[in-house]
């Protein structure tokens, strides 16, 4: 697909003809495919006591209405449309791709968020693919048949990962990988995990140097407990890697080179991340307008009261910024910009925003808004989520600062 004059080096925040067609068809795909599907599963997809064995681990209802959801919408050329087309992608900007993520973001429909690819789906990082790799892990992984995990965070390490303690070392042709990682996302369910070992020691290739990336697959690699999160349950879970022999071609990329070839994706990461807490937000600020014109108390709609009022203003007020950060960041991709300062800005803003927004909706709501069938508190916890996964709020500061010159 070309790429819109909405990527184009004016400024305009306008919408392409192009991109609003992939919109109007991600509507009526989710209202014709997705819609009845999660109908069909009602309460099993909202309720945290339904749709889950009791260790946490969703069930196989659960996890074949997501199959069927990434399988047909990778069949529409939805699912990894922001990948290359030389891989099977539509090779969509990333300013589109924003778009998109944020559009289903905006949806209170449970499965909507399966439409596009998540950390279970390809990324360009998986486009490194080669020789047989393309066709035993990329191309499935594109049509929704397989899924992946991004195995970085152990136990004992989280934000400093280049101090990881897996370890891989080179046999003859073979490679033994060892080490534990945990909260690791669909790593319950995948076909297989693109593992982060490090493969030279720090004091010889440097603090960010020698790590690699290897393809791990499902019989390879043992699943220890789930990680349940509040707001995230059996989804992530531990991977222990005991003596796993891979051949030499499980080498994702090049050897050594895997946190180098990570930071330069880290942008889109967090432009999906914004894009989600953007639309999130927005849908929030919509229900809580409506709630606000029609619910009365003291003789008036609550919406005249400016405490409440307020919070929505301050709401659309904090999701329109993010929202300008967001098309600015994905934009600066699309012109070959690394974004690292605007993406780390976006993360952090759009997620602090949406989780403002969500607690400020929750209070407007009152009771109703701690109601386990409504969505606020699913909403505010996944906005709690988005503050801590791929770079916690004080990372971002972090590059902010040292971005602008701050010697940190
Ligand atoms: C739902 C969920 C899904 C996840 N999915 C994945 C996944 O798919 N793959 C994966 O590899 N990981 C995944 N993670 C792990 C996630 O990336 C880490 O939790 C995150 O990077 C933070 O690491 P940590 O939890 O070890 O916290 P730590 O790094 O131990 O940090 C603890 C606290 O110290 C602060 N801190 C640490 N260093 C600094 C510093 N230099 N300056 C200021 N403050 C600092 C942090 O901000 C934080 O507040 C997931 C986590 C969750 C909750």
């Amino acid at each position: 697909m070309a790429r819109s004059a909405e990527t184009g080096s004016g400024v305009s925040f306008g919408t392409a003809d192009e991109t609003e067609l992939i919109l109007e068809s991600l509507d009526e795909f989710v209202e014709q495919e997705v819609e009845p599907l999660a109908d069909e599963l009602g309460e099993t997809l909202t309720n945290p006591r339904l749709g889950h064995e009791p260790d946490g681990r969703l069930t196989d209802e659960v996890l074949e209405a997501k199959d069927e959801v990434r399988r047909k919408s990778a069949e529409a050329g939805f699912y990894a449309m922001n990948m290359p087309e030389a891989v099977g992608g539509e090779d969509v900007s990333a300013v589109t791709w924003y778009r998109a993520n944020k559009r289903l973001a905006t949806k209170d429909v449970p499965l909507a968020s399966d439409v596009l690819a998540g950390p279970e789906g390809p990324k360009p990082l998986l486009a490194q693919a080669e020789g047989q790799q393309v066709e035993r892990y990329l191309e499935p992984a594109m049509r929704g048949e397989k899924t992946t995990a991004f195995g970085q965070t152990e136990p004992g390490v989280g934000s400093d990962s280049p101090n990881m303690e897996t370890r891989a070392e080179k046999d003859g042709d073979e490679w033994e990988l060892n080490g534990t990682k945990q909260w690791i996302t669909n790593a319950p369910y995948a076909d297989f995990i693109q593992v982060f070992a490090r493969t030279t020691p720090q004091e010889e290739a440097g603090r960010h140097g020698g790590i690699t990336c290897f393809i791990v697959e499902e019989d390879e690699y043992e699943i220890g407990t789930l990680n349940n999160a509040v707001g995230a349950t059996g989804v992530q879970a531990e991977v222990h890697l005991d003596d796993v022999r891979l051949p030499a071609d499980r080498v994702l990329g090049s050897v050594d080179n895997a946190f180098y070839d990570a930071m330069s994706f880290l942008g889109l990461g967090r432009v999906e991340i914004g894009a989600t807490a953007v639309g999130h937000a927005e849908g929030l600020l919509d229900k809580a307008t409506e709630y606000a014109n029609e619910r009365e108390a003291f003789g008036e709609h609550i919406g005249r009261y400016q405490a409440v009022s307020h919070k929505i203003a301050r709401g659309r007020a904090n999701a329109m910024a993010a929202d300008t950060v967001g098309l600015k960041c994905a934009w600066l991709l699309d012109q070959g910009d690394p974004a690292i300062a605007e993406s780390s800005i976006l993360k952090w803003f759009a997620t602090n925003a949406f989780w403002e927004i969500a607690d400020d909706v929750v209070q407007l709501h009152g009771a109703n808004g701690l109601a386990e069938e409504n969505l606020f508190m699913d909403r505010l916890h996944r906005a709690r989520i988005q503050r801590i996964v791929e770079g916690t709020d004080e990372i971002q500061l972090n590059t902010i600062a040292k971005q602008y010159g701050v010697e940190t």
